[in-house]
């Protein structure tokens, strides 16, 4: 079963608008290559309109109690994990991704908003004793203000609902700029809320030139806080261009995930998870596992488990029953696996599987394994972001822990091994914001989830990714 899938508007004051002049985009199936849709191209008076929705969306809704925003999350919630198959199917149509994933990040997506609603019950602030009589200092914690979010097209319902859900349970208003290459599936995030009561102005929707809208938005007096995931390169120019109008920032930008294998590894259980993780989303996640630093040991036995998991893929539309690997989400990806693969193997890599573009329509890639690669390919130096796992072997576990930070990036970790003094060392050595030990990622709502170095600051997990959303206002009060 297809759902039809829907042209998507501006959401400005609850209300879905078309762009001022009428413009669009067109959306196009990663599987087919073909148009299915349009999505509204916002204008400067569009924008205009939906960041005076937000401020004044930001005034009622910080009124609201937090008891009473919690519900209205909690409801939206509800309905997001009533329509988890509807909403994962325009997912997979415009993105790619095989329906169970599509249709898991949307039921993920309700848990992490009922996580933020509760936890916007516990923003307690807190009393300082102080140095003289007849005082009392309190800090009191209130929401930033208006934000300003930009999402990419990977976990179209995702990155918007960590962003989203911090900011609701805080008292904030929130406008995001999610992917125009992906937007059905957000808009739908976004009816929820409007269905489960939401007073207008406190979320929007915009599309358009991302240039012009970050631009726009995050110079805007109205904005308080940018929130931005996508590559380094961009959150770079958006932290300058935040940093010069002293706004709050947190910033989830690329990684390239080193992955550990100890010479006292449990291979099998190794295997097992890096393979499940690499292939997810077709490789096109921040967290992904891509750097792959196997004991000398254990590398022939690693590598050909590796192979049998890619060869075992099953490659084709997201929608078609069995699908396990979907395509890449846009051609811009095709060309640069394609670079991939040619640059390490001109520089000696091996290539065990896959390797290149599968069929002449639609964005496929065959799920590959490169060994022997040599450091100064490019996959061992810039994030893939595609179904490409890239093996190179070591003797002494330092030289590992050396290799994994080499990198300017510092996101995601992962290592097996048995023993304690190599976890310690693991754990402790290792520059990342996550480091998972003998477990593949669990990126849960409490957990923090952010990077560190050129990946970015601030996180979108856990009590600090409330923290982000607020300011902390010291008050002392002399009783007269
Ligand atoms: P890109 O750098 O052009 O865009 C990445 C994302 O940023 C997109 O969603 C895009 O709409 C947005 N963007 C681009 N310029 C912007 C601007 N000036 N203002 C606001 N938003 C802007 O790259 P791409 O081809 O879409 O994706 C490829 C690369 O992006 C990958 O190699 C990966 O490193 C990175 N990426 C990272 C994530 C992540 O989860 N961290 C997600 C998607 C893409």
């Amino acid at each position: 079963m297809t759902t039809a899938y829907p042209d998507t508007r501006l959401l400005i004051n609850n209300e879905w608008v078309d762009a001022e002049g009428g413009r669009t985009i067109d959306v196009v199936n990663p599987a087919t290559g073909q148009a299915i849709g349009k999505v509204a191209h916002a204008t400067k008076a569009d924008m205009d309109r939906a960041l005076a929705a937000a401020q004044k969306g930001f005034e009622t809704w910080r009124a609201l109690p937090a008891i009473e925003r919690a519900t209205i999350m909690r409801r939206a919630a509800g309905l997001l994990r009533e329509r988890a198959d509807a909403i994962g199917r325009l997912l997979t149509q415009e993105q790619g991704k095989p329906l169970a994933e599509a249709k898991g990040e949307a039921l993920a997506g309700a848990g992490i908003i009922e996580w933020f609603a509760d936890e916007g019950l516990r923003v307690y602030g807190r009393i300082v004793p102080a140095r003289v009589a007849n005082v009392q200092q309190l800090v009191i914690k209130e929401p930033v203000g208006p934000i300003a979010a930009f999402t990419p097209w990977n976990f179209p319902i995702n990155q918007v609902v960590r962003k989203l859900g911090a900011a609701l349970a805080t008292g904030c208003s929130f406008l995001v700029k999610a992917p125009e290459e992906t937007p059905a599936s957000p808009a739908a995030l976004l009816q929820c809320f409007v269905d489960a009561g939401i007073p207008p102005g406190v979320i929007g929707l915009l599309y358009g030139t991302p240039s012009e809208i970050s631009e726009y938005l995050i110079s805007h007096p109205i904005i308080r806080k940018v929130t931005f995931t996508g590559s380094t390169a961009v959150g770079k120019q958006l932290a300058a261009l935040a940093g010069s109008h002293m706004k709050r920032v947190t910033m989830e930008l690329g990684g390239h995930a080193p992955v550990i294998v100890a010479e006292d590894a449990d291979v099998a259980l190794a295997v097992k998870a890096v393979s499940a993780a690499k292939f997810r989303n077709a490789g096109q996640v921040c967290i992904s596992p891509t750097r792959f630093l196997v004991h000398s040991s254990i590398r022939a036995e690693f590598a050909q488990a590796m192979v049998k998991h890619a060869e075992g893929l099953k490659l084709g539309d997201g929608l078609a029953d069995g699908t396990t690997l979907g395509p890449l989400a846009n051609p811009r990806r095709l060309t640069a696996m394609a670079q991939v693969v040619n640059d390490a193997a001109a520089k000696g890599a091996t290539v065990a599987t896959g390797g290149e573009r599968v069929g002449s329509s639609g964005n496929f890639f065959a799920p590959t394994i490169l060994t022997d690669v040599p450091l100064d390919a490019s996959v061992f130096n810039d994030e893939p972001f595609g179904p490409i796992a890239a093996l190179r072997s070591f003797d002494r576990l330092e030289d590992a822990i050396a290799e994994a930070n080499r990198l300017p990036y510092g996101l995601a970790a992962y290592a097996y091994t048995r023993s304690y003094k190599n976890v310690q060392l693991l754990s402790h050595g290792i520059e990342a914001g996550m480091v998972w030990i003998n477990q593949p990622a669990t990126p849960t709502a409490e957990f923090p989830f952010g990077g560190i170095k050129d990946s970015g600051y601030g996180s979108e997990g856990g009590p600090e990714a409330m923290e982000a959303y607020l300011n902390s206002k010291a008050v002392s009060i002399t009783a007269v």
